[in-house]
């Protein structure tokens, strides 16, 4: 029989939230997490984003709160959550709203990038439960503004995204104002040797859950790989996204303005779409994922950092216009679809460069990703192809990739054709025009969905 959430010790508010929010059973991670957390033990939890873990976490701790009110006091929460993003941060907020809607606690979320006065006013009231990211959080500290001596319950969500974006000494800092006595619970997508270091410094005697080993591909997702010239893929993209009817769809690119071309690109071409990346202001990016998530707009086009938690319902498509530079990235990339259950795709594009880097993605998720020929652009991989991307991925392994972690600009001549406009696919030479022609006359159809059919 399987676990309820009646069957967890969480109080009636916070089961009534749950059923109004239609939650009937714990989600894996939940189920192991929340008897530990209310316990009072340390977690560290390897989890993925999409498998329910921020009410891994938030359930249990507003049942703390229900069950031990205290009178607040200015400045102090008696819960911290650090998140690595303001997307992610504002989603950890909204759902401690939303579960604990029912009972007397309150929260507040506060991020860089916008006036501090709002938040100060805000932590002021005593708030309860605040999340924040690490650079305001202690910026508002150094100010004398917050304090948390009075912390009980200290939470880290996706810790290793924290490292890779540079957060380490900010989060190192923050820990060294914590109180020694408290519970502290640590999450994170991957548990490379960096994140249990960290996560050592942090916890005491932790109780371990996983629900899922490191960096294994959500399994509801279908996903596949088009093998085409970096010249085609603009087309392509839009060829796929024409056909896609309903539902959202996001695509990752590796570079800013890369994702600007395109959202400009399918706004023209008829189909209203939102770059959201680390050059756009808070509002401007606050606005586009509203406009998502309303579904205003049906295409959000994003680099990793910036779409880090989206947690948007509806995101039945994500594309991978540009290979990510780290495997790992692939697996959170594809985690925005299939959320909750719900049906996912996910297509990749593969271009001459990019073959080293498809070859460690599915490495690491161990498994091969299936290949769509059934599109206008198709192109075999050539031996060459997997020579030079081979010999870019030492490159960057010895450091010496660009930070984006695309390969160089710079090209081999060998086992080439003649060389090939960078661009998107604005322009190309006559080769590339010629086999742009041909594909044309092809038939154009969406890439099949189906395992059965590739
Ligand atoms: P998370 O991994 O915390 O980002 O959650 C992923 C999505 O699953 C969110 O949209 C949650 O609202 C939803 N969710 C979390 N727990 C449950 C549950 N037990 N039943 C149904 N949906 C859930």
């Amino acid at each position: 029989m399987s676990i309820t959430f009646e069957s967890l010790a969480l109080s009636e508010p916070i089961q009534r939230a749950l059923r109004e929010r239609e939650y009937t059973t714990p989600s894996p991670i939940q189920e192991q997490t929340i008897p530990y957390v209310l316990e009072g033990y340390d977690v560290m939890g390897c989890a993925q984003t999409g498998t329910g873990k921020t009410a891994a976490f938030a359930l249990p701790i507003l049942e703390h709160l229900d069950k031990n009110p205290r009178k607040r006091t200015p400045k102090s929460p008696r819960v911290l959550v650090i998140a690595p993003t303001r997307e992610l941060a504002i989603q950890i907020e909204e759902s401690f709203s939303a579960y604990g809607t029912h009972i007397r606690f309150q929260s507040e979320v506060i991020f860089g990038g916008v006036g501090q006065n709002p938040q100060v006013r805000a932590i002021q009231k005593g708030p309860e439960v605040l999340v924040a990211t690490p650079g305001r959080l202690l910026d508002l500290m150094s100010q004398g503004l917050l304090s948390l001596k009075a912390l009980e319950v200290f939470v880290i969500d996706e810790a290793d995204r924290m490292l890779d974006m540079g957060f380490i000494h900010d989060v190192r800092k923050i820990i060294a104002e914590l109180p020694a006595k408290r519970q502290s619970l640590f999450f994170s997508a991957t548990m490379p040797d960096s994140i249990i270091e960290l996560a050592g410094t942090i916890l005491t005697e932790p109780k371990h859950v996983e629900v899922t080993p490191p960096a294994t591909t959500v399994e509801k997702i279908d996903q596949r790989v088009c093998h085409l010239a970096k010249a085609d893929k603009r087309d392509l993209l839009t060829d796929i996204l024409r056909d896609h009817n309903e539902g959202l769809a996001l695509v990752f690119t590796g570079m800013k303005h890369v994702a600007n071309r395109i959202a400009e690109h399918l706004t023209k071409n008829g189909m209203p779409a939102a770059a959201i990346h680390g050059n756009k202001s808070q509002t401007a990016r606050v606005r586009a994922l509203e406009s998502f998530r309303k579904g205003k707009i049906r295409v959000l086009v994003a680099t990793d950092i910036a779409a880090r938690g989206i947690d948007v319902k509806g995101i039945d498509l994500v594309i991978n216009y540009d290979l990510p530079n780290e495997p790992d990235s692939y697996v959170h990339r594809i985690g925005r679809t299939a959320r909750a259950g719900t049906e996912g795709h996910a297509i990749s594009f593969c271009d001459e460069l990019s073959q080293g880097l498809l070859r460690q993605i599915e490495k690491n998720i161990r498994m091969e990703i299936p290949v769509d020929r059934d599109h206008a652009y198709h192109r075999d991989p050539r031996p060459g192809d997997k020579d030079e991307s081979q010999q870019q991925q030492s490159r960057r392994e010895r450091g010496g990739g660009g930070r984006s972690g695309k390969p160089p600009r710079k090209r081999s001549n060998r086992n080439r054709g003649p060389r090939r406009e960078k661009n998107d696919g604005n322009s190309g030479d006559r080769n590339t025009e010629s086999s742009r022609n041909a594909n044309r006359n092809r038939r154009r159809r969406r890439p099949r969905r189906n395992n059965s059919n590739g």
